[in-house]
């Protein structure tokens, strides 16, 4: 039986891999995600066959519990709210892993067995990474959520703090692996970690969130690979290695977005910006209405759409394709411009255009849109602010500085869709908005398109 299990496994293992490779890229992505399910679907159903199963009632209710909330995420959480809904599942990931194995020694204590050094020391890294996961996780929930400010948040001394953590941490699992019997060790160990997970992401904030999401992802997984070892579970180990080392590149490749090295999203804090609003826009903001944007339309060559946060916000992806048809229908030449951390997760924009069948290749990358927005005639930002400010180019525009923004500045004109002149995630004003070649359309995102599209109609 043993055999067949394991056998069972491989081909789970086989189908996350396949199914990762599926995902990476738009056409492949759906079949990537069935075989991965499938996979999934099989090591759940293998590891069910375990002999050392006792109870298949404990199972069961736990089957219900489960079921309940994800049916009830999936029927109440918005789209928008995807990303806190990520947050908070990496989160989960990181707390069971420290429950599985914190049950696992229990249990051996319990049976006075005498744990393995591999049991011990897997259980201790399971301990110190889920648990860091899991109120780092929280905490980027409650970020993202607005529940607390995006906004840095620093107590006196906070890296020494973090440092003295982690030391109490690594010391606490020294003991663990020395003296498995002392369970208290193991749960000292949890909350020592706990208060480290907390003050690591307090300070992040702003433009750096994704760095940060995608780092907790990759711990979520190290977590589960980790409790793998404490089980003696091979599918497990796979699936969480995958989940770690996938998450460690997104991490590497949001780096790279934010042209900041781990080290210093982690440990450098960002300074406040000392760009002031007021300043910037006072008297030089111009509006506009759909029809005159409609009357800049007529005629031109190129456009360039530059989505952000607030189309997903305005639900508005479905009319800004409709708009793009009409364009290209009248021979405009219609481009996206997406910027790797616009919206609140990777690939956000993707997904929203992609639901509105936007096709892939008209989804162009930053390095490949800022070329091409020199010789663009009218680039539209739609609920973009951070991703499209050009302070990033300044070093006193604190968590923005230095981050590579999409160029719509460098397009003959803007006209940029939002309801008001308030800052993005950032928070940081945007000089774009009082740019002598930017309109400022007020107004809801989708509302906004569609009486562009019906004044380029009529008109
Ligand atoms: P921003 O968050 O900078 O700005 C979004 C803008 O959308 C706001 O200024 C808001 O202005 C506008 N908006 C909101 N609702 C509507 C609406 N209904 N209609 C029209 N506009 C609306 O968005 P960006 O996408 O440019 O930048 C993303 C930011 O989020 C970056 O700082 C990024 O680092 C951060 N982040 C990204 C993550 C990722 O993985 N992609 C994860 C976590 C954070 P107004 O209120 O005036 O309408």
């Amino acid at each position: 039986m043993n055999t067949l299990i394991n056998l069972g496994y491989l081909v789970a293992a086989a189908l996350f891999i396949f199914g990762l490779k599926g995902l990476g890229h738009p056409r492949t992505a759906v079949r990537g995600n069935l075989l991965g399910a499938v996979g999934m679907l099989l090591a759940v159903l293998l590891t069910l066959l375990d002999r050392h199963i006792i109870s298949y009632e404990w199972i069961l209710i736990g089957l219900a519990i489960g079921t309940a909330f994800g049916v009830i995420l999936a029927v109440k959480v918005q789209m928008t709210q995807m990303p806190q809904l990520v947050a908070l599942f990496n989160g989960f990931g990181g707390g069971a892993s420290v429950l599985v194995a914190g049950a696992a020694i229990i249990v051996a204590v319990l049976h006075s067995r005498v744990p393995s050094t591999q049991m011990t020391v897997s259980t201790a890294t399971s301990g110190l990474i889920g648990a860091v996961t899991f109120w780092g996780s929280l905490v980027a929930f409650a970020k993202l959520q607005g529940i607390i400010s995006s906004r840095p948040a620093k107590i006196p001394v906070h890296q020494l703090w973090n440092v003295l953590l982690l030391l109490v941490s690594l010391g606490l699992g020294v003991l663990v692996v020395l003296q498995p019997s002392a369970v208290a060790w193991y749960w000292l160990l949890v909350a020592a970690s706990s208060v480290l997970g907390v003050l690591m992401v307090m300070p992040i904030g702003g433009a750096d969130m994704p760095v940060v999401i995608s780092l907790l992802n990759s711990l979520s997984g190290l977590a589960a690979a980790s409790t793998g070892f404490v089980l003696n579970n091979s599918v497990l180990i796979i699936a969480g290695a995958l989940v770690g080392a996938s998450g460690l590149i997104l991490t590497s490749l949001m780096c790279k977005a934010m042209n900041r090295p781990l080290s210093n999203v982690l440990f450098g804090g960002v300074g406040a910006t000392t760009i002031e609003a007021g300043d910037i826009y006072a008297g030089k903001v111009k509006s506009t209405s759909p029809e005159e944007v409609a009357m800049l339309l007529d005629g031109v060559q190129r456009v360039v759409i530059v989505p952000g946060y607030g189309m997903a916000v305005a639900q508005a992806q479905y009319a800004v394709r409709d708009l793009a048809n009409l364009l290209e229908s009248r021979g405009v030449e219609v481009l996206f411009g997406i910027h790797p951390v616009a919206g609140r997760m990777p690939g956000h924009m993707n997904v929203l255009l992609a639901e509105a069948n936007v096709p892939y290749d008209k989804l162009k990358t930053m390095e490949q849109i800022n070329p091409v927005l020199e010789q663009t005639d009218v680039a539209i930002v739609i609920g973009a602010n951070d991703t499209v400010n050009p302070a990033a180019r300044e070093e006193n525009s604190g968590p923005l500085a230095g981050m590579p923004i999409i160029a719509v500045d460098k397009a003959r004109t803007v006209i940029v869709i939002k309801r008001s002149l308030s800052p993005g995630f950032a928070g940081v004003p945007n000089p774009l908005f009082a740019a002598d070649n930017t309109l400022m359309l007020f107004g809801d995102g989708k509302q906004m398109v569609v009486e562009v599209t019906e004044a380029l109609q009529t008109g």
